[in-house]
């Protein structure tokens, strides 16, 4: 078995979105679409490995965000199968509501960064559940529902690896350092804790996060993970009670986040790539929306 880490080049920045490609003895399986807007270097990455778009036939996605599943639609058209968590399932074969979410965060800078998004027949879309095993090109993967990041996000266990989309968070090529991902409206600590435990339960050597490439000291990254996953949500829980507007909840945030940042002697250029990966304010407006939904409850 051969995994190649496909650099989509996301808005000419390497390192920042991957795909995975694997060569399992029946053929070639894709881990991870990257976005509409990134299908030519798609292209270009399998034509490296001797490889149209007709030859993959199985195209597995850890959730539908569209910097990791946005081709879906267009690699279902291509003829592939498209394996993805049953929750996101209709939304890949009808994307007008992951389209008007996404908008919402994005607002006009939505063509420019994820390009067209195709709706999947229906035909070739798969729904997985949690447990399952999905038998492509000799391959089986499995399948373990992780929510927190999004309601509907799976890990794809292969052997000794896993592919952990952004249930084990963000690492790009460089200093450890660590990045959260909390998008609205699904960011939910308190079940990803308990995906963490799950994860950490895999018997595996190395993860390969979305965002960016093969990873070996997962076990570290998970532990500063998790720590980094409170202690944000802490962070935005304090200023909230302290009647902070959204603006400077984010201003301190950005602030905190540089520091930490610049402690880690990460280079501006990483920090930019970090930031594109996973937009700052995204982040905020998750962590703050989640304690209003937590507070709306009690
Ligand atoms: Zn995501």
């Amino acid at each position: 078995m051969q995994i190649h880490t496909l650099d989509l080049n996301f808005q000419d920045t390497p390192n920042a979105i991957a795909s995975y490609l694997i060569f399992g003895s029946g053929g070639p399986v894709l881990v991870e679409t990257g976005p509409g807007s990134t299908i030519e270097n798609m292209k270009a990455r399998l034509s490296e490995h001797g490889l149209t778009p007709k030859d993959v036939k199985n195209v597995l996605v850890t959730h539908i965000h569209l910097d990791h599943a946005g081709a879906a639609g267009w690699w279902a058209r291509q003829g592939a199968q498209i394996f993805v968590h049953h929750v996101g399932a209709p939304h890949l074969i009808d994307p007008a509501k992951l389209l008007v979410s996404a908008g919402r965060i994005y607002g006009d800078r939505m063509e420019s960064l994820w390009g067209g998004t195709l709706p999947a027949p229906a035909a070739q879309v798969t729904p997985v559940f949690d447990g399952d095993i999905i038998s492509a090109a000799g391959l089986s993967f499995k399948a373990i529902d992780t929510p927190g990041h999004a309601y509907h996000h799976h890990v794809y266990q292969l052997g000794n690896v896993a592919f952990t989309g952004d249930a084990a968070g963000i690492h790009i090529p460089g200093p450890s350092f660590v990045d959260l991902p909390a998008p609205p409206p699904e960011f939910n600590p308190d079940l990803w804790v308990k995906s963490i435990a799950r994860l950490r339960d895999m018997p595996v050597e190395a993860i390969y996060p979305t965002h960016f490439g093969r990873l070996d000291d997962w076990r570290g990254h998970l532990d500063r993970f998790e720590i980094l996953m409170s202690e944000a949500a802490e962070f935005v829980r304090i200023r909230l009670d302290e009647g902070l507007e959204r603006d400077e909840i984010l201003g301190d945030y950005l602030g905190w986040q540089r520091e930490r940042a610049s402690g880690s002697e990460i280079e501006s250029r990483l920090a930019d790539r970090y930031e594109l990966s996973n937009p700052l304010f995204m982040s905020v407006d998750g962590i703050i929306r989640y304690w209003n939904k937590k507070k709306a409850q009690s």
